[in-house]
């Protein structure tokens, strides 16, 4: 008999081997972000991963899985955030350890195993033990007081809120069952009757059993499930809380190392001041959380789960700030996460670097603006301030809210600042601001798509998945199974319809990993479907999307279906040159380039992928090489299905985001490329031709995007290109290789034309100016020139109006100039005469006789006209103005 598990690892590999030895399948964490649920921003449970199994809408190879799962929950109830840190066993990032029953055992074992391992395994004395039922199960109540021999004493019945769970408003529910531990009274708690429902603290309960038995409809009628399930979830933080006999998760040897790291980059111990304490295990909360949502691949952002991202990390790196740190220091508390449990999660441990590299760079950023909200907080003040008497010594709402969203500040912050100042926020005004900003952050996630229509796909799933042979034919004959139009089941399809058409197997490749769905031909003995799209709406489904082009098509028909061989041929390429360009890219910039996304369609292929900087040319030259080098070995594929465990191990290469079953298909190429991949491939690299890098750009923060072309279409753009550059050639006739030369030639020819045209307009100007002279009239003593320029545009006119002015030492000028039906005018007045007149009121006047407006300095202005028939007239007005003023 082995010593009975301590620490959370032992506590976590003991469930897994308990439940394991009674016929479960050990199933790895599934992702944080959740693939199942578009409603859902994180996995928040253990069950969230098999959610359609429980629905009746996907079947797994496997009735009985446990698992230790990954889970997040951050919105929710009031100001959940703020009291990560201040209460007991408050997380944001935790880890659920789960069994589960589809339609296979129930209560009875349930029941039975969960006590077996609490007491057997675990060691925990029974008489701590106390459980809950639901008000009406009297079958748990039974069992745990017959077939556990529990005291009726220590069975606690409570009403729906406590003891009723539902997956939602309608669908699978059932009660259930819960296990407290009893810490013992606790010395603050005036309850005569504390029981597990009293929160003093003194019970704390870490492990809940739903009994899945019912389906309730929309009038919320129970019926009962022809099969119950089970799930049960334990919280690991509270089940090592309950063995290692603490009150508080943070003194679990989860939290001990983390918290460690926090002491000693801050110089703060627990202990000896309780808000340092409170920001201590805020850090290391917030630390795991943010660890692993990086090592998914969430990047801090404004929308969504890089929304929750990015707050979870600036308030850490805020309670830094308090803890007296000045420089980055979460990355390095991340370290001590990756440390602790990247034995459970080895993904944490490949990926530290670029985790520890993303949250520092997102620290640095926060830094700087924290002291941006600083000095705003410090204007504000002081406007409140100034107006104090009338509207009082408040800080609006909004102001707080944009401190706490722009800036990161949370708003005890923001108080305790306003505090010092005899100020305080405007609660209200915050509340509803926060308010409006969790309406847009629920419509940035929400997922759309018609319940209606996914009803008929998870529908016609359920009957029997469709057969995908598309790995090894382009055509088969198959049975139409059901044909939908507009989403509803139709019997028969006609010429010119368009249709989505299901059939027991195909070719046809669905939509998925990147990859487009495949286009092709269904034929019948009646008629044609051309089709243009293959998805794959629900697990299991595969729907063809095309139109009817010949006759009609019924339903059950025989038909033969097509998968348009070259399109396909030319999206293997592609593809098989995606992953040759994500093994390059690794070798060239390091492994911290993972894959964020990738699109390979027959035409092109896009790669997304983690990368702060823009590559050099000579990087972009290194990955073509190495790719093309791969291409020319010719290295034949090697395709295989191995457990998911095992294929890691051999380095395969997982893609953030996706998600795996056991079973995964391995892709290998040569010793070069090997990646988890359900996409069509080439037989061999040389298939994919050649591979040419089209762009390179950033797309987000962090994140970089490659397009290229294969084969057939890389040659065509090279083509292309050559083809535009022998134009240039002939245009300039000139060898290619000599145009670099003669384009510089032509550069400099223009640019010693230009200045030549420069210096011919400047004569030009200066004789034009020079026979104006000869028009200049004395008016009262003043010398008045107006006239005309013609063809000069208003630079010209300026630099005419100067030259005038300075050849005239003092005097009143005016040029002006018609063409396309518009007047420009410009008048200078020399320095000496400012005081008597002033160039910007004059042109207002004379622009007035050509329906214009102007304006200007009192030395120079200019103005613009609509009638250049009057233009004479405006002359003589001049000439009028001056005499007036003169
Ligand atoms: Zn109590
Ligand atoms: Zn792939």
């Amino acid at each position: 008999m082995p010593s009975r598990p301590r620490a959370a690892s032992e506590i976590r590999e003991a469930f897994l081997a308990f439940f394991e030895k009674r016929g479960h399948r050990r199933v790895p964490s599934a992702s944080l972000i959740p693939d199942s649920d578009p409603t859902l921003l994180f996995t928040n449970a253990g069950m969230v991963p098999f959610k359609r199994v429980f629905l009746g809408e996907e079947t797994r190879e496997y009735s009985r899985p446990t698992t230790a799962q990954k889970c997040m929950r951050v919105s929710g109830k009031h100001n959940d955030l703020e009291n990560v840190g201040r209460t007991p066993r408050h997380h944001t990032f935790f880890e659920m350890l789960g069994n589960f029953s589809f339609g296979d055992y129930f209560k009875p074992e349930a029941i039975e195993y969960a006590w077996q391992f609490v007491t057997g395994v675990l060691e925990l004395p029974p008489g701590r033990l106390h459980v809950t039922v639901f008000r009406e199960d009297d079958d748990a109540f039974g069992l745990w007081r017959d077939r556990v021999g529990l005291p009726e004493s220590r069975i606690y019945r409570l009403d729906e809120a406590d003891n009723f769970w539902a997956m939602g408003d309608t669908g699978p529910c059932g009660p259930c069952s819960e296990i407290h531990y009893d810490f013992g009274p606790q010395p603050h708690c005036t309850n005569p009757r504390c029981n597990p429902a009293c929160d003093c603290g003194r019970f704390l309960e870490f492990w809940n059993l739903v009994f899945m038995q019912f389906d309730r409809d929309g009038a919320g009628t129970l019926t009962p499930l022809p099969k119950p399930s089970i799930d049960t979830g334990a919280g690991l933080e509270r089940v090592a809380m309950v063995v290692q006999g603490v009150q508080w998760s943070y003194e679990t040897d989860l939290f001990r190392p983390i918290l460690l790291r926090a002491q000693e980059l801050s110089g703060c111990a627990l202990g000896g001041d309780a808000e340092k304490d409170v920001s201590l295990r805020v850090v290391a909360d917030h630390a795991r959380a943010v660890s692993f949502l990086v090592g998914e691949g969430v990047l801090p952002s404004n929308e969504g789960r890089g929304y929750v991202l990015r707050r979870i990390l600036r308030r850490a790196a805020r309670h830094g700030v308090l803890l007296g740190l000045e420089e980055p220091f979460l990355h390095a508390v991340c370290d001590s996460v990756i440390d602790a449990m990247g034995g459970a999660y080895p993904e944490l441990v490949d990926r530290r670097a670029y985790i520890t590299d993303r949250v520092r760079h997102e620290e640095e950023r926060f830094l700087e603006t924290l002291s941006k909200g600083l000095s705003l907080l410090g204007e504000e003040i002081r406007a409140v301030k100034h107006e104090v008497g009338r509207a009082g010594a408040v800080l609006p709402g909004e102001v707080a809210f944009r401190l706490y969203d722009t800036f990161g500040f949370p708003l005890d912050l923001t108080e305790d600042i306003l505090r010092g100042h005899g100020l305080r926020v405007d609660q209200e005004g915050f509340d509803a601001a926060m308010e409006r900003q969790r309406e847009r952050a629920r419509a940035a996630w929400k997922g759309s798509g018609d319940v209606a229509v996914s009803q008929v796909y998870a529908t016609i799933a359920m009957d029997e998945p469709v057969v995908f042979r598309g790995y090894e034919t382009l055509r088969l004959e198959a049975r139409i199974r059901a044909l939908l139009s507009g989403g509803a089941p139709v019997e028969r399809a006609r010429l010119g319809d368009e249709v989505e058409v299901v059939t027991d197997q195909t070719p046809f490749y669905a939509e998925s990993g990147g990859q487009v769905g495949d286009q092709g031909e269904i034929r019948t003995a009646t008629g044609r479907i051309q089709v243009t799209d293959t998805q794959r709406p629900v697990a299991g489904l595969v729907v063809h999307r095309g139109r009817v082009v010949a006759g009609e098509i019924q339903r059950d028909a025989a038909a033969q279906l097509v998968v348009d061989a070259e399109l396909r041929q030319a999206t293997v390429r592609n593809h098989s040159g995606t992953h040759l360009l994500h093994a390059a890219l690794r070798q060239v910039l390091g492994p911290q380039a993972l894959q964020k996304g990738s699109l390979v369609a027959p035409e092109r292929l896009r790669f997304d992928f983690t990368h702060d900087t823009p590559l050099s040319q000579e990087e972009i030259e290194r990955i073509e090489d190495l790719v093309n080098a791969w291409i020319e070995r010719n290295a034949p594929a090697r395709i295989r299905e191995l457990p998911y465990a095992k294929a890691i191990e051999e380095g395969a290469i997982a893609i953030f985001e996706e998600k795996y079953g056991d079973v995964v298909r391995v892709i290998s190429f040569g010793d070069f490329s090997t990646e988890l991949c359900g996409g069509t491939h080439a037989r061999a690299t040389g298939e994919i031709g050649v591979l040419k890098v089209l762009s390179e750009t950033g797309i987000a923060s962090g994140v970089r995007r490659i397009e290229a072309l294969t084969g057939q279409g890389a040659l065509a753009y090279m083509r292309a290109q050559e083809r535009a550059l022998r134009t240039i050639a002939d245009l300039l006739r000139a060898p290619p290789g000599e145009l670099p030369a003669r384009i510089e030639k032509l550069l400099e020819e223009r640019r010693a034309l230009e200045k030549e045209l420069e210096r011919l307009r400047a004569e030009r100007r200066g004789a034009a100016s020079g026979d104006l002279l000869s028009q200049v009239r004395e008016i009262g003593g003043v010398k008045v020139l107006a006239a005309r320029a013609e063809g000069a545009d208003p630079k010209e006119l300026r630099a005419m109006v100067d030259e005038l002015r300075a050849r005239l030492a003092s005097g009143v000028v005016m040029v002006a100039a018609e063409g396309e039906g518009r007047v420009a005018l410009a008048i200078g007045v020399t320095p000496d005469l400012v005081g008597r007149f002033r160039a910007g009121e004059l042109v207002r006047e004379v622009a007035q006789v050509v329906d214009g407006k102007g304006g200007g300095r009192a030395d120079f202005a200019q103005a613009g006209g609509r009638d250049p028939a009057k233009l004479e007239e405006a002359i003589q007005k001049l000439y009028t103005l001056v005499e007036g003023a003169a």
